[in-house]
């Protein structure tokens, strides 16, 4: 099979599982397979696979037909312009998290504060590119999941960030109550899906990703109202409360800020109009 033909079938493959996605899907993972950029395969339509790389590349392009999401198949995403490593067990980052991480950024600046916590960091993805792009920054990342630790300290270290960060296991802020400590902003994108949600999204969500790092409980709002509470504790004078929020959370989340005596309280829109993120200042 050369490798316009392996691409065709590969095509075929993908189309009949309802992969939207399936010309690119299937070049990058043909791309993978051959460890070449796209325009190699673009250009080199009638080169020959050898068996191995034919059978290897086939068994992506199932993987992708049964919906594995193809950040979990390369192991890799894109987020902030950086190059992030994930597997399952963490959430894979999405672009519509960049808003937030645009906005933290730019808080920092303007106000001069250097000390943040990335609460429930799945891959690393929020606080390590706040870290990455903040001079002077610090950033203690926090999660409950064994795996999502280890593969934001994996992140870390692809990016040189070790002094900059601090990576603990904590169910939420456990751990920096205990010891006291005091941030000059929280950031979080916590679990934030209606449990009974669940079982109706797309077969990539919720076959393979984190139902830990999916489920906000019964009716989404569980973490917005402990990191709230608990927040408050670590969190120093005028120090910043910056959530990501579901698309119809917006009134919840703001009020549940109010009621614990956040202010300045409010909100951007993602890229597709839907309300996605909130933030408020302790006074
Ligand atoms: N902070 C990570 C992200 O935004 C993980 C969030 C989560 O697990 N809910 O991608």
């Amino acid at each position: 099979m050369n490798i316009n033909e392996a691409l065709i079938k590969a095509y075929d493959i993908l189309k009949s599982s309802d992969i939207e996605s399936y010309i690119i899907d299937a070049q990058l993972l043909l791309c993978r397979v051959l460890n070449v950029e796209k325009l190699y395969i673009i250009m080199n339509r009638s080169e020959i696979l050898t068996l191995d790389k034919e059978q290897e590349f086939f068994k992506l392009i199932n993987l992708r037909s049964c919906k594995k999401p193809m950040a979990y198949i390369l192991g890799q995403v894109e987020f902030m312009g950086i190059n992030f490593f994930v597997e399952e067990g963490v959430l894979i980052p999405r672009p519509d998290t960049e808003i937030l991480v645009e906005e933290c950024i730019s808080i920092i600046k303007k106000n001069n504060i250097s000390l943040i916590c990335d609460m429930c960091c799945g891959s690393g993805d929020i606080g390590i590119s706040i870290g990455h792009y903040v001079e002077n920054s610090k950033v203690w990342l926090y999660d409950i999941s064994d795996i999502a630790l280890n593969v934001t300290k994996k992140n870390i270290s692809n990016l040189n960030l070790g002094e900059k960060t601090n990576v603990n296991k904590s169910d939420l802020f456990q751990l920096p109550i205990k010891e006291g400590l005091k941030f000059n902003m929280i950031v979080s994108n916590p679990p934030y899906i209606k449990e009974e949600v669940i079982p109706t999204l797309m077969g990539d969500v919720k076959d393979y990703e984190p139902h830990l790092a999916l489920s906000g409980g019964q009716d989404g709002l569980d973490f917005y109202r402990r990191i709230c509470k608990e927040g408050k504790e670590v969190l120093s004078s005028d120090g910043y409360l910056c959530f990501e929020i579901g698309h119809d959370q917006e009134m919840e989340v703001k009020s549940i800020m109010k009621t614990e005596g956040f202010s300045d309280i409010y909100s951007l829109r993602d890229l597709g109009g839907n309300h996605r993120v909130v933030i408020g200042k302790l006074p």
